[in-house]
């Protein structure tokens, strides 16, 4: 490749929370560069946000649409596009983009329901493009070494696994105060069916699923609307089952007062177990049953390969939220040329994709019916 990767942004606008990280953590690494949007699904909106950007304003655009087929016909035409928009909107951008031949990168969760995602999987499948998807905390080095470690088997079988995303920002009815993030998150046409469970719940369960390399074979979830009036779920329990045999919790909730981003994961095997806060990231608590605790520092030479190949920095140098989502994207960029190069699976195991994504929605999806009808579900 002689050029950088050329990424083309949906959503984003002023004020937006996501597309600026997304801006930021994809530009980390040299590999990629922000050419072009449709910020908004307001043609000003867009063009301030390209502004702010710094891209050639005749590309900021007032419409994915637009944007697809415009960028189709340039030479120099972004090669892939990353959407950060409401839930409503992951489908048809993805599948219009797919369908112009053009890669996504798609925040979390890949659509607003299950029928949705099904339908995606199909279109990724037959259109052979890469497809990521950002469940970001699958890029930190210490959440890799908790990977690894699970995959060595010194922790010996694990039996038991408690994954917990609290925040406290939906303790109010916000939304009805007009606060954006909040306002979209809590209609049901614009986030789909799983309030909590869905914007949170399934970066827990994907963590749980990624590091211990398991699988949820059935669950009996409680979901609660808390906030009077909020017609989706803001707080979340459920048990469940993994395909080995070991027990899990999972809760989460937005009515955590107090709480900011509070997603912390528990594994517990037979010899030992693990503990990591994504609010303290570069820490890795692992207690042995026979032996001392140990704390594990990101950068320490003697971490596995998996994390050490996700470090930027040196021990003692914090790395955090953007640099995660960074190794995300560097993985996805290594992709995406190797792809053009004529690899045709070249996306690696460590960076969630449409299965991936498949896995969510299908959790939000049992999750939704278990609470329903007070019953395990099989997955
Ligand atoms: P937001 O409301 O802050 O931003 C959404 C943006 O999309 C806004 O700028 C809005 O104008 C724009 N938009 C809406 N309709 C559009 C259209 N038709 N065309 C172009 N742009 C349009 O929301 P957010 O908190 O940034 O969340 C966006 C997405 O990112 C959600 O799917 C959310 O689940 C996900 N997210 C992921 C993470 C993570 O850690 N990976 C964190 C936060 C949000």
């Amino acid at each position: 490749m002689s050029h950088k990767l050329r990424m083309g942004m949906v959503g984003g606008g002023p004020g937006a929370f996501i597309g600026p990280v997304h801006k930021m953590a994809a530009e980390l690494d040299g590999k990629i560069e922000l050419v072009a949007g449709a910020f908004s699904q307001s043609a000003e909106r867009s063009r301030v946000a390209g502004e702010g950007f710094g891209i050639d304003p005749t590309r900021a655009y007032a419409s994915y649409i637009e944007m697809l087929e415009t960028e189709s016909n340039r030479d120099d035409r972004i090669d892939f596009v990353v959407i950060a928009t409401p839930n409503y909107l992951h489908l048809p951008v993805a599948e219009a983009a797919l369908a112009a031949g053009i890669a996504v990168m798609s925040d979390k969760p890949a659509t607003a329901a299950y029928d949705e995602v099904l339908k995606l999987q199909a279109v990724v499948a037959k259109a052979g493009i890469p497809y990521g998807l950002t469940h970001t905390y699958a890029g930190y080095s210490m959440v890799r070494e908790a990977r690894s470690l699970c995959a060595s088997g010194k922790l010996g079988p694990i039996r038991k696994i408690a994954v917990e995303y609290l925040q406290g920002w939906l303790s109010q009815a916000i939304e009805s105060t007009g606060q954006k993030q909040a306002a979209w998150r809590s209609d049901p046409a614009l986030n789909g069916p799983g309030g909590c469970i869905g914007d949170i719940g399934t970066h827990a369960f994907h963590l749980a699923e990624y590091v211990t390399g398991l699988r949820v074979t059935s669950l009996n979830a409680a979901l609660r609307s808390v906030v009077p009036g909020r017609k989706l779920d803001d707080d979340c329990n459920a048990l469940l089952r993994f395909d080995n045999g070991a027990s899990g919790v999972l809760m989460a909730s937005q009515v955590a007062a107090g709480e900011r981003n509070g997603l912390r994961l528990r594994i517990y095997g037979e010899n030992g177990s693990i503990e990591w806060h994504q609010e303290d990231p570069n820490r890795l608590s692992v207690k042995w049953q026979d032996g001392p605790e140990e704390i594990r520092h990101a950068a320490g030479s003697y971490l596995s390969r998996d994390a050490l190949a996700v470090t930027r920095l040196p021990g003692g140098h914090p790395e955090g939220y953007i640099e995660a989502f960074a190794v995300l994207y560097r993985e996805f960029a290594e992709g995406l040329i190797a792809w053009r190069e004529g690899n045709a699976n070249p996306l690696p195991a460590t960076l969630p994709g449409i299965a991936a994504g498949v896995r969510g929605m299908r959790f939000v999806e049992r999750a939704i019916e278990s609470s329903k009808t007070e019953s395990w579900v099989e997955f």
